[in-house]
């Protein structure tokens, strides 16, 4: 591939939609490729769990239904990373907004690492919310189906208990809807952004692809080794 990086990058940004499968794939890359995940998400909640001075602003946000604040989000970071320049780091769900271009730009220079590659899961709307609604969730044990990728047995029927099948709440065509107009807002100047600012270190992938095939090509986006197909 003549757009391959050279040298796999330690610093990578992730974007896709709701049921791009993007999660999993950041996950993949962690644990085969040494990524650790920075997901803000995950820093807000492990902060109001801890309830320090910080947890605690944090939630006050949080409860009041508001986008924490950047500064709020930097001071985490800065907290939670150790030595953000000698690891391997796979941003997942940051930037997410627009306002938080210049704060990842701001982190790159006052902890001194820069971004080596923007990755793109790039998945259709409708192929996405085909995707999520297709997800179901068994209510007794939680095993989880998918009405195209993993069918139970028998039609919308746990195959280990029996129980009938249900949506997962968040995965409601309505709500689904709106986390594709949400991402499309909020998403769509930062990929325009990063493709035509950073066009050498941009890349998509595929994401229509059957998991195994967009994971072998992510690997091969970012200059490592795809698993044997
Ligand atoms: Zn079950």
């Amino acid at each position: 591939m003549s757009n391959r990086l050279t040298v796999p990058p330690s610093h990578v940004v992730i974007f896709g939609r709701p049921g791009s499968g993007k999660s999993t794939l950041a996950e993949r890359l962690g644990a085969e490729h040494g990524y650790v995940l920075f997901r803000t998400g995950e820093l807000l909640r492990a902060a109001v769990r801890r309830d320090d001075f910080l947890g605690r602003r944090v939630e006050i946000h949080l409860a009041s239904g508001n986008l924490v604040p950047d500064q709020l989000i930097f001071e985490l970071m800065e907290q939670s990373l150790k030595a953000p320049a000698a690891e391997k780091l796979l941003f997942d769900g940051f930037p997410r907004t627009m306002g938080q271009v210049p704060l990842l730009e701001d982190f790159e220079r006052r902890l001194g690492f820069s971004i080596g590659c923007y990755l793109d899961i790039a998945v259709s709307p409708v192929a996405a919310i085909a995707r999520m609604t297709g997800r179901r969730v068994c209510p007794t044990c939680g095993a989880t189906y998918h009405i195209v990728g993993k069918p139970p047995k028998v039609a919308e029927t746990c195959d280990l208990d029996g129980s009938t099948l249900v949506n997962r709440t968040d995965d409601k065509p309505e709500v689904v809807a709106l986390r594709q107009q949400i991402f499309d807002e909020y998403a769509t100047p930062i990929l325009d952004h990063y493709r035509a600012g950073a066009s050498e270190i941009f890349r998509a992938v595929d994401g229509e692809q059957p998991f195994e095939a967009v994971y072998a090509d992510a690997c091969r986006a970012l200059g490592l080794e795809a698993p044997a197909a």
